[in-house]
C-alpha cells in the first residue's frame, strides 16, 4: 500500500512530491505524459511572465541569464528538482479510474502499452490541471483539422491565411510571432478591447502592428461558422466571410474534474470550484486532496504556478501531522 499517490506531474504535483519527500513520505506520482507536460505543450519559443523565483519549487534556485525564464529553461529546471529529490515518478501512465477502497483508495492506471495497473493508497492528491480540456468554440466546423487550440511556432503557416480566436496573451504572442513568420493574421475577439492580463511589454508592439495593418484585428466579433477554405465572423458592422487556412483558438482552458467527481468530491455549480479546505487542500472526501489549477473554478487562470506551488506544501503538512510526524 503505497501512503500517497499524486495524479499529475505538473508543476504543483511535483512541489507536493517534494514537499512530501521533505516530510519523510516517499510518494508516487503517476503522470500521463513526460514531467510538466503543459509546459512540454507550451509554444516552443514562448518566455514565462513569472520571474524565475517565482516558479520555484522545493526550494531549489531557479536563475536564468535574463528577466524571464524561457520554456526550455522551465523544461530544465523541472527535470532538475525531480532529479535532485529522487522523485517516483511513472511517466507515461494515464489514471483512469479512482475509487475508495477497503482500507484505502484504489487507483487505477493504463501504460502506453495498453497494460492497466492497479495500485493502493491511503492518501491521494490529484493534480491533474488543465490544459487538456480546451474552451470550445462551440460553432460548426469546430472539429476540422484545420482548427487547432495548442500553438506551437509559426514556420508551418508562413503566407497562410491564419485566423486566430481570442484576446489574452496566448493570441498575442502567436499573432506576434505568425505576423513576423509571414502568415497573414486575423485575430477575432469577442471583447472590445483586448485583456487587461495581456503582458505590459507585448500591448504596445500588437497595437503598434494592428495600427500599422500588419495584424487585422477584429473586436467585438464571433466565429459562427468555419468551413475548409473560410471562417464566417459576426462583426459590428455585419456578418463577415473571410478566406482561411488555419485557424487557432486560443479561448483558454478548464480543469477536467471526471476523477474528482467519479470518487465524490463536489463542485459548486455557479463557479466551478472543487470542495475542499483551503487551510489543508483536502476534499470533502477524506483523503482525497487536490494542487494546483484543478482547484480553480470556471476561472481556471486564478491558479497559476505561482500560488498552486504552495498547495503541496499545506498537504504535506496536513499529511505528516495525521501520521504523528
Ligand atoms: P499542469 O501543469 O497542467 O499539470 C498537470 C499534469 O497532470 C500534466 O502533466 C498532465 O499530463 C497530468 N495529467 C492530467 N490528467 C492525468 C491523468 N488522468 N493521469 C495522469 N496524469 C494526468 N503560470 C505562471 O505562474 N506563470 C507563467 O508565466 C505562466 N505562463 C503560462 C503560459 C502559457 C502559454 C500557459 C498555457 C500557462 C501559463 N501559466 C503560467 C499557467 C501554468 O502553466 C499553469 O497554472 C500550471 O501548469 C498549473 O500547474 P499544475 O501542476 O496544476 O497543472
Amino acid at each position: 500500500m503505497e501512503q500517497v499517490i499524486i495524479i499529475g506531474a505538473g508543476p504543483c504535483g511535483l512541489s507536493a512530491a517534494v514537499e512530501l519527500k521533505k516530510v519523510g513520505i516517499d510518494p508516487l506520482v503517476i503522470e500521463k505524459g513526460p514531467i510538466v507536460h503543459s509546459i512540454y505543450r507550451y509554444p516552443t519559443y514562448m518566455i514565462f511572465h513569472s520571474t524565475p523565483e517565482l516558479l520555484e519549487i522545493g526550494g531549489i534556485p531557479f536563475t536564468t541569464a535574463n528577466e524571464k525564464p524561457t520554456r526550455l529553461e522551465a523544461l530544465h529546471y523541472y527535470r532538475l528538482v525531480a532529479e535532485r529529490h529522487q522523485l517516483r515518478i511513472n511517466s507515461y501512465e494515464k489514471v483512469t479510474h479512482i475509487a475508495r477502497a477497503d482500507g484505502g483508495l484504489q487507483v487505477v492506471s493504463e501504460d502506453r502499452f495498453a497494460q492497466a495497473h492497479h495500485y493502493q493508497c491511503r492518501h491521494l492528491v490529484i493534480a491533474t490541471g488543465y490544459f487538456d480540456q480546451p474552451n470550445r468554440l462551440g460553432v460548426p466546423g469546430e472539429d476540422l483539422p484545420k482548427v487547432m487550440s495548442f500553438y506551437q511556432e509559426a514556420h508551418p503557416y508562413t503566407r497562410m491565411k491564419v485566423a486566430i480566436v481570442g484576446g489574452n496573451n496566448s493570441a498575442v504572442d502567436a499573432a506576434l510571432d505568425l505576423m513576423r513568420a509571414g502568415a497573414e493574421v486575423t485575430v477575432i475577439h469577442r471583447g472590445a478591447e483586448l485583456s487587461p492580463k495581456v503582458k505590459a511589454w507585448t500591448r504596445p508592439v500588437f497595437e503598434s502592428m494592428v495600427q500599422k495593418g500588419r495584424i487585422k484585428m477584429l473586436y467585438s466579433s464571433r466565429v459562427t461558422r468555419i468551413t475548409e477554405r473560410t471562417v464566417e465572423v459576426e462583426t459590428p458592422e455585419g456578418p463577415l466571410t473571410l478566406e482561411n487556412d488555419f485557424l487557432f483558438s486560443l479561448i483558454g482552458y478548464r480543469p477536467d474534474r471526471t476523477l474528482l467527481a467519479s470518487i465524490g468530491v463536489r463542485t459548486d455549480p455557479q463557479s466551478g470550484v472543487p470542495q475542499f479546505d483551503p487551510e489543508t487542500m483536502e476534499t470533502n472526501v477524506p483523503d482525497v486532496f487536490i494542487a494546483g489549477v484543478i482547484a480553480a473554478g470556471n476561472e481556471a487562470n486564478a491558479i497559476f504556478i505561482e500560488n498552486g506551488r504552495h498547495h503541496g506544501a499545506l498537504i504535506a503538512r496536513t499529511i505528516a501531522s495525521r501520521l504523528g510526524r
